[in-house]
């Protein structure tokens, strides 16, 4: 029996391994759940899933639940890194949106834990201090994320110098093929339409701007060891091929399946096994076509941002994130238009002076620093 627990159970992907969990209670054992203001979704699950603990973001919550449901619930960041470092637990999926999901991350790293990582974000801001981590404390990272997932299977067992290069497929978010006057009319309605997957608000901006892609780049050198130069982007709006390899003789290896995060979830869970059919088949006899196509950084700039973050290393990237995550937000509050996204991004990078980063106390500086400066930027133009 696996024991379980799920920092973030009440989002996107926390509800989306609940549903691959319940399928398989006699191999799975949830042992920790964690909410942020959700407390009614979290309620339910404990009810189902009968944690040993949970952990919420506001104190006086915690208590009044903990008394409720007679389970030990902690609160704020000191509870989610002692939730993500449970002594009981084998596995612990990252689900926190943003760099919230940081530290619990690399709590559980450092509790030497086996982690399935959703949380991007944590490996963009502080990718070296995570990783040292994990071979320092032995834990293992599994990607959750469907693109890492695809790679993840596709390099198994075969070593670093026989890739030629990795191929991160892009759906293209709601906005592809739409020039910049267009993408300057677009409302939140309009960029929370995803074509092919049903995602939290964050990462479904994300997705339409193609800062998920650049975060994803990021993450991808920081999991598999390549270098940007050797990590591409293609668009393929059908969302089938997850992702990549290609080899030095020049073959590729795919992982294909329908577009359901719960294929990777389930991947990561069972590792190194497969689970029966944790999501519907994919019929590709009704599959048309499979179409790629190189992306357009003219119009979506964000990717290319990206791709000078992961070069420049040090604090940047983190400055890249909390920008974005900036600017996201106040695109959902509508105090910015869409095409300000990589124009705030843009200038707080330019405003930032690089340190290497050998803390974690310096990422959590850059952070802070960027995001201070991008609301700055915000205000003065609104
Ligand atoms: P959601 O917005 O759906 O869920 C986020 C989760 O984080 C919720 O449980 C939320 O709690 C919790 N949370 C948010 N802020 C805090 C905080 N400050 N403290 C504690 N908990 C917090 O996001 P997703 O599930 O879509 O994404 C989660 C991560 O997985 C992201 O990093 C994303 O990039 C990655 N990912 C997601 C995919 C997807 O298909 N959704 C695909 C690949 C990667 P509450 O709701 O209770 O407030």
């Amino acid at each position: 029996m696996k024991r379980i627990t799920i920092l973030g159970s009440t989002g996107s992907i926390g509800r989306s391994a609940l549903e691959v969990i319940s399928k398989c209670r006699d191999r799975f054992k949830v042992v920790g759940l964690t909410a942020g203001s959700n407390i009614t979704l979290l309620e339910e699950q404990i009810k189902v899933f009968e944690p040993e603990m949970a952990a919420v973001a506001d104190e006086a919550t915690a208590i009044e639940l903990g008394k409720r449901l007679n389970i030990k619930v902690l609160s704020g960041n000191a509870g989610l890194t002692e939730i993500a470092s449970y002594s009981r637990s084998d596995f612990v999926l990252s689900a926190i949106v943003g760099f919230a999901g940081l530290l619990p991350t690399l709590s559980a790293v450092r509790a030497g834990k086996t982690v399935g990582l959703a949380n991007k974000e944590s490996l963009v801001v502080a990718g070296d201090i995570i990783m040292g981590d994990a071979a320092k404390y032995g834990s293992k990272i599994i990607p959750v994320d469907s693109e890492h997932s695809a790679i993840f299977q596709c390099v198994d067992g075969r070593s670093r110098e026989s890739v030629k290069r990795v191929v991160l497929t892009a759906s293209g978010g709601p906005f592809f093929g739409r020039n910049r006057e267009e993408l300057g009319k677009m409302t939140p309605e309009d960029a929370l339409k995803h074509p092919n997957w049903d995602m939290g608000k964050k990462i479904t901006i994300d997705s339409a701007t193609l800062m998920n892609k650049g975060l994803e780049v990021i993450e991808a050198h920081h999991l598999f060891g390549f270098s940007s130069d050797k990590i591409d982007v293609l668009v393929h709006p059908q969302s089938i091929v997850h992702s990549m390899v290609e080899f030095k003789d020049r073959s590729y290896l795919a992982q294909l399946s329908v577009p359901d995060m719960k294929g990777p979830i389930a991947y990561a869970l069972s590792y190194p096994e497969r689970l029966e059919d944790p999501m519907p088949v994919l019929d590709l006899s009704r599959i048309e076509k499979l179409t790629f196509r190189k992306p357009d950084t003219e119009c979506f700039p964000c990717l290319l941002y990206a791709y000078e973050a992961s070069k420049e290393g040090g604090t940047m990237p983190a400055v890249l994130n909390a920008a974005n995550e900036v600017a996201v937000d106040a695109f959902l509050q509508k105090k910015i238009g869409f095409n300000d996204i990589p124009v705030i991004i843009k200038d707080t990078m330019n405003s930032h002076r690089k340190e290497a980063v050998r803390e974690i106390d310096v990422v959590i500086e850059a952070d802070r620093w960027a995001r201070e400066k991008a609301k700055k930027y915000i205000l003065r133009s609104s």
